[in-house]
């Protein structure tokens, strides 16, 4: 696998150069608000990033889904958008609206649904291509505001707490076979299993096994989950989150009671994205336990 941090680096500026929004939102980035909450073992990261609202708060019901135009197929991508072809049949473009110091989408080139199944690999291959990010997927029900268009995303590698959580926090092995290392992490607030290996079909084969055995719900077109994967040493690791709800109660409360937060992966890796002031200034260890333990498995 060809490694294409050198190419996007370059994309990266250009667009920058050419791209007004983009230029806008990246220099904005620079001046977000975070701070960090400490729960003995790891920490939640905060980040105040109005742009975000875009997907935060999006619609993802069949109608609305329908009645808007898709802004992830190539036909209706802004003028100044450039993207790399990527594997068989992806494009790697920047992504406007970032959480990353560098933060990427990765669409199909085809308007086809946000399914996991058969593009796994292609997720693994997509890791390996991009050694310095992290990449990741949200489902059509978990975070994604573009359900009915396939798409990863990536964003710098070292950003999000979970990559060092995996070094030091407690965990129980579910499967230890050759180069395969299978465990749920202990004790982190959010289930999350991972899967580490130097061999792709191995993290796969085991991907497939963990898909397999968990729900489908009625009208629904996969388990309801998020991943974040990354490659780096010649081992992929690859870290899945089960979900049981797509936004928590809170999202849906009225008053003082309301924080507007839709996790997805960068969330369940440790920095919550919070679109609105209000919501950053009030939300507590608290609220954030209470979001985590609600929306995964
Ligand atoms: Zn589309």
């Amino acid at each position: 696998m060809r490694n294409l941090n050198k190419d996007i680096n370059q994309l990266i500026e250009s667009q920058l150069k050419e791209w007004d929004l983009a230029r806008q939102n990246y220099a904005n980035l620079s001046k977000v608000k975070t701070k960090t909450f400490s729960f003995g073992d790891f920490e939640i990261r905060v980040q105040f990033n109005p742009a975000r609202i875009v997907s935060s708060a999006a619609k993802i019901d069949a109608k609305s889904i329908r009645e808007r135009r898709c802004f992830l197929c190539p036909q209706n991508l802004p003028p100044e958008q450039r993207g790399i072809a990527f594997g068989r049949d992806y494009q790697i473009l920047v992504n406007p609206f970032p959480i990353f110091p560098q933060h990427l989408t990765v669409p199909s080139l085809r308007h086809t649904g946000q399914l996991i199944f058969d593009r796994y690999g292609d997720m693994l291959d997509l890791a390996e291509a991009l050694e310095d990010f992290v990449v990741f997927y949200n489902g059509p029900k978990c975070g994604a505001s573009a359900p009915d268009h396939l798409h990863f995303q990536a964003g710098n590698k070292t950003f999000l707490p979970l990559e060092k959580d995996l070094q030091h926090i407690e965990r129980k092995i579910i499967a230890s076979k050759g180069t395969l290392l299978c465990y749920q992490l202990e004790n982190y607030l959010r289930r999350v299993i991972v899967i580490e290996s130097t061999e792709k079909q191995r993290v796969v084969e085991q991907f497939n096994t963990l898909y397999a055995s968990l729900e489908t719900r009625d009208g629904e077109t996969e388990p309801m989950l998020n991943i974040v994967s990354w490659y780096g040493g010649g081992r992929w690791t690859s870290c899945i989150f089960p979900r049981k709800v797509h936004r928590p109660k809170c999202f849906f409360a009225e008053g003082g009671e309301n924080l507007l937060i839709s996790p997805a992966s960068v969330d369940l890796g440790g920095v919550f994205i919070l679109p609105q002031e209000k919501d950053f200034e009030k939300i507590t260890k608290n609220d954030i336990k209470a979001v985590l333990e609600e929306v995964t498995l």
